[in-house]
């Protein structure tokens, strides 16, 4: 039987890299499974149905909370994120690491729904570069993006809440590191109740 995968909650100030930093891990390793969550903002120019975002309306997006199909949910700068819960479950099945990229309240809420989930937070060098990212992306209005950036003042307030901190500067030493987390993780005595198991009766036959 496979062994079973690593939930993996990523979040970040809007802006921190975090979608580049995932891509990278996906197109290197291949343990990796991104979750692609629901939500009801528009699309942005580039981003297809099904590969960034299912979209939604809000009414659809109530339907789906209604009928339990999210493992959780967070009303983010106005408008719905939440995480389709099927997906997840297969590909954990299948002993795929599963990469949730949510912000900080559905982190909390997975952790406590899932408490042996791997939190960790991606940030950029400094607030001047989070803001000259998030500018460059060029995808929104002044207004929008003063408001994610007073939102990142708030969640910095919650960043002890993670179990890992990573600095985002070089994308591929970023994505290395993240990867060998996941990997240390994985070693945990808590995850590795069957091979000990196994180890244990192998042992015990000898001692016959
Ligand atoms: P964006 O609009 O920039 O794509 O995402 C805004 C924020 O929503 C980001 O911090 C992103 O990580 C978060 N987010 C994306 N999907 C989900 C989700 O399924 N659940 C929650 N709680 N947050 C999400």
């Amino acid at each position: 039987m496979e062994k079973r995968g690593i939930l993996l909650v990523v979040s970040g100030f809007s802006g921190a890299g975090k979608g580049t930093l995932m891509k990278e891990l996906l197109r290197r390793y291949e343990n990796y499974a991104l979750s692609v969550s629901a939500t009801t903002r528009k699309p942005r120019e580039g981003e297809e149905e099904g590969r960034e975002y299912f979209f939604k309306t809000r009414e659809e997006f109530e339907q789906m909370i209604a009928e339990g199909q999210l493992i959780e949910y967070a009303c983010y700068v106005g408008n719905y994120y939440g995480t389709p819960k099927a997906y997840v479950e297969q590909q954990l099945e299948q002993g795929q690491d599963v990469i949730l990229e949510i912000e900080i309240q559905g982190a909390r809420k997975v952790k406590e729904r899932f408490p042996d989930t791997v939190l960790l937070f991606v940030s950029p060098p400094g607030a001047e570069e989070l803001k000259r990212r998030l500018t460059k992306r060029g995808t929104e209005s002044p207004e929008v993006i003063e408001n994610r950036l007073k939102r990142a003042v708030e969640e910095a307030e919650g960043i002890e809440d993670y179990d890992y901190f990573v600095i985002n500067d070089d994308l591929e030493a970023c994505a290395e590191h993240v990867h060998q987390i996941v990997r240390c993780e994985h070693s945990r005595t808590l995850r590795c109740g069957e091979l000990l198991h196994d180890i244990r009766e192998e042992l015990k036959a000898f001692s016959k």
